[in-house]
């Protein structure tokens, strides 16, 4: 049964799916140092305003709070999250609160050589590096930055400080990466890294976007298929988006199916952004603002926002936009000019 939570008790949150709260993305910039023609096409944005920004220990108490109502999963992302700075001490505050199991980091590895050492020491447990391609040229063409060989430094820095579990996310997409899949599942093979392939989402920044760009599930285990011989699904109990499989030769990898096979009857996730917006569903086009209340001091306020808004929760952006294929009405999600009215209706600022 839903109620207030009472400080060092944990209670249980079911939306109105009867979906709990468990997972909270946490975007700790906007900022980032790639310009992905899938999220961040343009060059220039309209930033969150610096002074909006979440302290560190503002997003400690709030995250305090969410641990309360049943939390006990943190993504860091962004923007690109390693641009944040001292982002170690924020870790470092995280893991103390013995309520959360799993603090993972989302980062395009830019900058994870420097920081994978320090990262590690203050108790982060997971690294997913987003990687599209295994081709300089393709990498600059996508990003419009000569920065590829600094992730693939990141990458190999990640075992070397002692991390298990590496990810290595690819948003897959026809004309663009779909001759490398392969390549790409043998190149996590050399760094100890499950690849996951990402359907190409209608989200908020990818004005580009359009259904024929779309390298769908099926066609991704097609393409497998053909290399590599039979390919069965791992069977595991697990509401994560990655839909797993096993290759003949033993190796595993991922599909996160958001485009064509939405999850949302399962989904367990909300977004923080880095001014406080707290966002139920990865499409919302309205956050929940916690940012007043914390920075008046009431947190009773902010606890009951976070429990009305999860129990009021009806979002199925997903499986919403895939529901408009029917009536051939899926075009670009949000836009341009009412992107650049409102900076967190873009994936950049909410965290993918
Ligand atoms: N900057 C970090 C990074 O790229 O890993 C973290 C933030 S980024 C928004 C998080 C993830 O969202 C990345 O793996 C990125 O590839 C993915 N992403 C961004 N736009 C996308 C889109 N239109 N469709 C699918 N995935 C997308
Ligand atoms: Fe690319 Fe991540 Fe930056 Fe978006 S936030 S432009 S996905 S690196
Ligand atoms: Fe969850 Fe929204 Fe994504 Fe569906 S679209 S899986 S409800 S975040």
């Amino acid at each position: 049964m839903n109620s207030l939570p009472l400080g060092d008790q944990v209670m249980d949150l079911f939306d109105t799916f009867d979906r709990p709260l468990r997972s909270l993305r946490l975007s700790v910039t906007d900022r980032c140092n790639l310009r992905c023609k899938y999220c961040m096409p343009e060059e220039e944005y309209t930033w969150l305003p610096r002074e909006t920004l979440l302290t560190f220990e503002e997003i400690h108490t709030l995250v305090g709070i969410f641990t309360e109502c049943g939390v006990d999963k943190i993504r860091v992302t962004g923007g690109e999250p390693l641009l944040r700075r001292d982002l170690p001490t924020l870790i470092r505050m995280l893991a103390k609160n013995p309520r959360i199991k799993d603090i993972a980091i989302t980062t395009n590895g830019v900058l994870l050589e420097e920081q994978a050492q320090s990262l590690y020491g203050a108790g982060l447990h997971r690294i997913t590096v987003s990687l599209d391609t295994l081709k300089p040229e393709r990498f600059k063409a996508l990003t419009r930055r000569e920065t590829f060989h600094r992730v693939l430094a990141g990458i190999d820095a990640v075992g070397k400080v002692g991390f298990t579990g590496l990810k290595l996310d690819t948003v897959a997409m026809k004309g663009f990466n779909e001759d490398e899949l392969v390549d790409l599942i043998e190149f996590g093979k050399t760094v100890n890294a499950e690849v996951r392939f990402i359907e190409y989402m209608d989200v908020g920044g990818a004005n580009d976007w359009s259904m024929d760009k779309v390298l769908s599930r099926a066609e991704i285990l097609l393409l497998l298929r053909k290399w590599y011989g039979p390919i069965e699904p791992v069977i595991e109990n697990s509401s994560a988006p990655a839909q797993r499989f096993i290759l003949p030769n033993g190796t595993t990898f991922g599909i996160i199916p958001s485009t064509t096979t939405p999850f949302c009857a399962t989904c367990d996730r909300s977004r923080l952004t880095a001014d406080g917006l707290w966002y139920l569903c990865l499409y919302a086009k309205q956050g929940i603002d916690l940012r007043d209340s914390l920075r008046m001091g009431v947190l009773d306020e902010v606890r009951a926002r976070i429990l009305a808004g999860w129990q009021g929760r009806t979002d199925r952006g997903a499986e919403e936009r895939k529901d408009l294929e029917q009536f051939s009405m899926r075009e670009r999600f949000i836009e341009i000019e009412k992107l650049r009215q409102d900076p967190h209706l873009e994936m950049h600022a909410r965290g993918g």
